[in-house]
């Protein structure tokens, strides 16, 4: 590349001070540049005259400045309005608080093209902070009547400013621009040509062109992760791991079914149809000789424990020691202890490991792991701490994935010589495209069943003012003898605020509302040990009412517990209420959620309504990326999109298709060494190398 152009200040109409503009918008080369696709188009190829346009339409009219009243005035300008016309009419053209805008519009003799929405003004039309060029005696305003694109732009950087620099940059590079999709490729997916589908999204000639021209810029943003996923599927399936033996005849301590007699002895209940297939593909996976890496998604009370449970026993049957890692310690305890009612009766005991033990009994638990005799071991990140060393690992099980990164996956890997199999579960229902396009590298099983005698958890909407009435059906099932939550309000800001405004509704109701009533208070700033002993109050039915954060998101199990308040609920995202509200409808009484807000936005109101509407989990996952988009779904708090121009929703046949392309790219030439894949190489490499950085997955 010539070195005009490999910096982006050097190109032509950037600058230093742009190019630093463009770098709040991701753009730091000038390839990034080039791919900077308009976010819409406006469609100015038309002029009508003046005299013929209408309120409420979006025109581009030419004519000269025939009047121009601007009036600086003291600090605060008012507003500029140009008369333009064009022998047949006349419209006005208003800008506010730009004044240098009356000064090109006075120096400018020629001929100005205005373009934006008309409306009725007080004695004419009007335009308002229409977009408007100056054109020179030559110029006969093709270059402005056209299809023109709108980029995605930020402060110091208009659409003027993007245009040409993204022409220069069009200009210099695109002309050398080798396709890096192999062409039997783009045959087979009906791609057009790298080079004119750039040229097309940015001039396109007409808005039927920009379909087909996108479709193969979407691919491409798919294609290169897919292909990176596609190579970790192949070398995992390709590296060495455990074979777990379930076979007495080759060597296995316990067999197939002997396995399955001791899940009869630990379960108290029978495994529904959908745990019982997603135990068996584990175990497939577990005998299998390479690693295993499989996700398994299942709604909030579809029972994961028990499947988690199932894959251990396996484990620990075939002679190796497995792990169960969870995101906070109160989950980590509670599934530290309902792991010990499963393995109790058949003789298995269960070691917890978490930061905040005493070294006595952190030394203790060490001694143990490191000498093979506790054979289930569970905790938090703890857990994958160096001190943590195991005698025989064989499997990791992560609870809650979206809350784990990458990087904690690759540190449980590395507590055995030879690659552990992986478990990873997830309570959050990932939409099918979201789960191929960040977890294609996993297998994946779902649990798509509630265990049998579930009474839907009935859920209404009330507004701030009906909290009174909604306190009043507490109390009505609390004197029945049931129990409730009542979450409080999201605060983003610090743990430290969300806790305070815990403790405050936590008086409230306890002195004022419900006087009469034992109300328990849970937050995040408090001990683990106090949050266990709350916890723990509160599920032996020596508390009525528990008022909490969102700690309780996660996990826990009370099923005295039938009706949940969620304060502000609308500052909750849809997979968190529902998440939120699956801690009710445990047990055999009829359940309440009641989600108190006032509808703010358009947005808020429709959230709510789907929360009343449907307990699908996977439905408000959809619904979820559909108005709040990926980045928030993930629980990346990384603004701005995921991808620049592709959309998990509309282009999930794109996704399909990259995918597959994928898959025979990496079949037949695993390392891309192919001189067909000599281009597609260095992107796969570096989105490679981004995975490894970033802790999505
Ligand atoms: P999840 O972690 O998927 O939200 P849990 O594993 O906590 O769900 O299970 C939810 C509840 O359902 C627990 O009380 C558990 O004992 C119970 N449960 C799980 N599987 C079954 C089953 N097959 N039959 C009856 N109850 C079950
Ligand atoms: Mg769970």
């Amino acid at each position: 590349m010539d070195q005009v152009v490999s910096e982006l200040q050097y190109v032509k109409g950037v600058g230093p001070r742009l190019a630093k503009s463009y770098e709040k918008l991701g753009i730091r080369t000038p390839q990034e540049l080039l791919e900077h696709f308009p976010r819409r188009y406006e469609d100015r190829s038309k002029l009508p005259k003046i005299a013929s346009i209408r309120p409420g339409q979006q025109v581009t009219v030419r004519g000269y400045i025939r009047q121009l009243d601007y009036r600086p005035s003291g600090g605060r300008s008012l507003p500029i309005k140009a008369t333009l016309h064009d022998g047949t009419g006349s419209v006005q053209l208003v800008w506010f608080n730009q004044p240098w805008i009356a000064k090109k519009l006075r120096d400018c003799e020629g001929e100005i093209i205005a373009f934006g929405t008309v409306k009725e003004g007080r004695y004419s039309y009007e335009i308002a902070s229409p977009e408007f060029e100056v054109l020179d005696a030559e110029d006969d305003g093709e270059s402005f009547a056209r299809i023109v694109p709108i980029y995605p732009a930020t402060d110091g950087l208009n659409q003027g400013n993007i245009r040409k620099a993204v022409s220069s940059v069009m200009e210099k590079l695109l002309p050398s621009l080798q396709d890096f999709v192999p062409s039997d490729l783009r045959r087979k997916f009906g791609l057009g040509n790298q080079r004119e589908c750039i040229a097309r999204l940015h001039h396109p000639e007409s808005l039927d062109d920009v379909p087909k021209a996108r479709r193969r810029l979407v691919f491409d943003e798919f294609l290169v992760p897919q292909v990176v996923m596609a190579q970790l599927r192949a070398s995992t399936h390709r590296e060495t791991g455990i074979a777990f033996d379930f076979d007495h005849s080759s060597g296995g301590l316990f067999s197939h079914g002997e396995i399955w007699e001791d899940v009869a002895k630990m379960l108290p209940f029978e495994l529904t149809g959908a745990q019982r297939r997603v135990v068996n593909e584990i175990w497939d996976d577990m005998r299998a000789p390479f690693p295993m890496h499989r996700l398994v998604q299942g709604d909030v009370g579809s029972g994961k424990t028990a499947v988690a449970a199932c894959a251990i026993l396996a484990a620990v049957r075939a002679g190796y020691q497995a792990a169960l890692m969870a995101p906070t310690e109160i989950l980590a305890e509670q599934h530290a202890a309902g792991l010990k009612r499963f393995f109790h009766p058949i003789g298995i005991e269960v070691e917890l490991v978490m930061g905040k033990q005493n070294a006595k009994a952190r030394k203790k638990s060490l001694d143990k792991i490191a000498n093979g005799e506790a054979l289930v071991v569970v905790g938090t990140h703890a857990l994958i701490e160096d001190t943590v060393k195991f005698h025989r690992f064989g499997l990791g099980v992560i609870d809650e994935q979206h809350r784990f990164g990458v990087k904690q996956r690759q540190a449980i890997k590395e507590k055995s010589e030879i690659p552990p199999d992986i478990l990873v579960m997830t309570a959050t229902p990932i939409p099918r495209t979201m789960a191929m396009a960040f977890y294609g590298d996993l297998d994946k099983s779902v649990i798509d069943e509630l265990p049998p005698g579930r009474k839907p958890i009935k859920t209404h909407w009330k507004r701030t003012n009906e909290r009174q009435s909604v306190y009043e059906g507490v109390r009505k099932l609390v004197q029945e003898g049931r129990q409730a939550y009542v979450v409080c309000p999201l605060i983003e800001e610090s743990e430290k605020m969300q806790a305070q405004a815990a403790t405050d509704l936590f008086y409230r109701l306890k002195v004022e509302t419900f006087p009469e009533f034992r109300v328990g208070l849970l937050h995040g700033q408090m001990k683990p040990a106090e949050k266990e002993a709350v916890m723990e109050e509160f599920r032996d039915h020596n508390l009525d009412i528990l008022v909490s954060t969102v700690v309780i998101e996660v996990g826990v199990d009370v099923k005295n517990a039938s009706v949940m308040v969620i304060e502000d609920a609308n500052r909750f995202g849809l997979s968190q209420l529902h998440q939120i509200r699956g801690r009710v409808g445990r047990g055999e009484h009829a359940s309440y959620c009641i989600l108190v807000a006032d509808a703010t936005t358009p947005d808020a109101e429709e959230r709510m309504k789907i929360m009343v509407e449907t307990q699908d989990g996977f439905r408000l996952a959809e619904e979820d990326l559909r108005i709040r988009g990926p980045g928030d779904l993930m629980g990346t708090k990384q603004s701005g999109q995921v991808f620049k121009i592709a959309d998990l929703i509309r282009d999930a046949e794109i996704l399909e298709d990259a995918r597959k392309a994928a898959a025979m790219i990496v079949s037949s030439d695993p390392s891309l060494e192919k001189s067909e894949h000599a281009l597609l190489r260095p992107r796969v490499e570096a989105a490679a190398a981004q995975r490894e950085s970033v802790a999505i997955g």
